[in-house]
């Protein structure tokens, strides 16, 4: 039996949930978010190091963090949860005097928008953080404002308060193909039957792609594992260190309680759905990470995880609308930003739905960007 729905999403993931929460926090209620999985862990929500950070290099992108980093400060007063925000701030590494240039120029932009970040030469870096040993180091940005909170609270707090406002979260069932009639979305098709109505978001993350195939458009998202490992104990790097982040390796390291967290991107690894922890790129990451922190050579890694980057060929998201299919709604791509961007993306596509301006411009998120070859450029990519 066909049911129907106002508001079909595909995908429990951070992404939909927020979707789903910021909709019916307007009143539209008769949402059904469809996951094939269960609620927690399957998907990259589940796999995230909870990053938050406003160093963006579009405006949009920057008023994206600022949305975010608004709610995840206030979350348990909206939510009844705490994302357990910690505002240990982030630094940005780069030994590339172009890079550094472009850098700088973007910190003129985000301080006009009220971003709290200050360019640091390499003499500030070693006194101010002198774990960091970087000796063609040309300069760093810090911005005491972003931290790290907790993905699994969050996704929690999304789906609790969207549930307790009427949304209906579908779990276990596998959407197979979504319903055209004139160039109209007229609904989906499940692994459980059928369900109608002429709104569908593609909130499928990794997925993306595949999702976007079943209307026969080409949503260029492509899944990539990126490891994450912990060490244990470790008490020689200071316990108010900042997410500390380098450019050009993609290393990265912050603390996760007494431990240390840390990660890169493998640039040689080609695109995948595999998220079995790969030891040969911790052998990599430790490698990388002594040529800079060499106190880490101190560190035993405790344990590691894998999940999927879906990320797009700008490293940045697609969002809105796709044009030709009226009802059909994309909210994918975040490339490694889709935690701290899931607040925004939520009301974005909820104004979009509901017909009202979004709160900010969202042509450098727009599908059409690559048709017209106007990729959006972004310096902050890890
Ligand atoms: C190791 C790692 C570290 C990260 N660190 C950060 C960070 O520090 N900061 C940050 O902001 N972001 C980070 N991210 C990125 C962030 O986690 C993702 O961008 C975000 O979780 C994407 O959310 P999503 O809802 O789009 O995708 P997902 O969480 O993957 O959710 C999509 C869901 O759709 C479901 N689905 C797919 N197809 C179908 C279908 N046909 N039918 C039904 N269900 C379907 C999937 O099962 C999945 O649960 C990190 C990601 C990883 C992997």
């Amino acid at each position: 039996m066909a049911d129907n729905a106002e508001v079909i999403i595909i995908g429990a993931g951070l992404i939909g949930l927020s979707i789903a929460y910021h909709l019916a926090s307007k009143g539209i209620s008769n949402v059904v978010v469809i996951e094939k999985e269960s609620l927690w862990g399957h998907g990259s929500s589940g796999r995230s190091a909870g990053g938050i950070r406003l160093e963006f290099s579009h405006p949009s992108a920057v008023k994206f963090s600022q949305y975010g980093l608004e709610m995840f400060r206030h979350f348990e007063e909206l939510f009844g949860i705490s994302a357990s925000f910690n505002p240990c701030g982030y630094l940005f590494l780069t030994r590339d005097p172009g890079k550094w240039n472009v850098m700088q120029n973007l910190s003129f932009m985000q301080q006009s928008l009220g971003v709290p970040v200050t360019c640091l030469s390499p003499q500030e870096v070693s006194y101010r953080f002198p774990y960091v040993q970087i000796p063609d180091l040309v300069g760093a940005t810090f911005c005491p404002d972003d931290g790290v909170a907790d993905p699994g609270a969050v996704l929690y707090g999304f789906a609790k308060r969207a549930m307790d406002l009427g949304v209906t979260i579908r779990l276990g069932e596998q959407v197979t193909g979504i319903l055209v009639h004139h160039d109209q979305i007229a609904g989906v098709k499940t692994s459980k039957g059928m369900i109608s109505g002429r709104v569908v978001v593609n909130a499928a993350g990794p997925y993306a792609r595949s999702v976007g195939h079943m209307v026969g458009v080409e949503i260029p998202v492509h899944p990539y594992r990126r490891n994450i490992y912990v060490t244990t104990p470790f008490m020689k790097l200071p316990q108010n260190m900042p997410m500390t982040l380098d450019l050009e390796t993609t290393s990265y390291l912050r603390r996760d309680g007494d431990s240390i967290l840390l990660g890169m991107s493998d640039p040689d690894e080609p695109s995948s759905y595999h998220t079995e922890t790969d030891h040969q790129a911790l052998e990599k990451l430790i490698e990388t990470l002594l040529h800079w922190v060499p106190i880490l050579a101190d560190a035993s890694i405790l344990r590691g995880w894998a999940g999927l980057y879906e990320v797009s060929p700008d490293d940045t998201a697609i969002i809105g609308e796709v044009e030709g299919i009226s009802g059909f709604y994309c909210a994918n791509g975040f490339s490694g930003h889709g935690f701290m961007h899931s607040p925004a993306a939520g009301r974005v596509i909820a104004e979009l739905i509901t017909g009202e301006e979004p709160f900010v411009d969202l042509k450098p998120f727009l599908l059409k960007r690559f048709t017209d070859n106007q990729p959006t450029t972004e310096t902050f990519v890890i």
